[in-house]
């Protein structure tokens, strides 16, 4: 495993960066492995460094990543991330709820854009809703 981050190995980066957000609730570190991991195109791994980086206010460069991603495609991916985290989440609960519901409220969709209506989605909607998913 060492060998595999000093190799760069984007799924080995991936696998600590979620070993350090849900086991020890280490944020920064957490992101710095996940970071390595969207240089390697592991998209799990991108895909959660885009949804940290808008759970911790960097709202422009999460959207940015999650934006290399077609919508289709992260149908895909969100399943098999929640099923990392519910193996590394153990007992432990979510991190720095304070941090979450500020950025939550910066990330809020406009009025217009009705949340209980399974019909609409746009770009807006979008972002808050992946990340109170996954993260709530
Ligand atoms: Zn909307």
């Amino acid at each position: 495993m060492k060998l595999c981050l000093e190799n760069n190995n984007p799924e080995a980066h991936y696998v600590e960066g979620i070993n350090q957000l849900f086991f020890h609730h280490k944020l920064i570190k957490a992101l710095n492995h996940l970071r390595h991991s969207t240089y390697g195109k592991y998209d799990e791994g991108t895909y959660l460094c885009g949804l940290l980086l808008l759970y911790t206010g960097k709202i422009k460069e999460g959207k940015k990543i999650l934006d290399t991603f077609d919508w289709e495609h992260t149908i895909y991916i969100q399943p098999l991330l929640e099923k990392d985290k519910k193996k590394t989440l153990g007992v432990y609960g979510i991190l720095l709820k304070d941090i979450y519901l500020n950025n939550m409220a910066r990330l809020k969709p406009p009025r217009s854009c009705d949340l209980q209506n399974m019909d609409h989605l746009c770009k807006n909607c979008y972002y808050f809703l992946r990340v109170e998913k996954f993260f709530d």
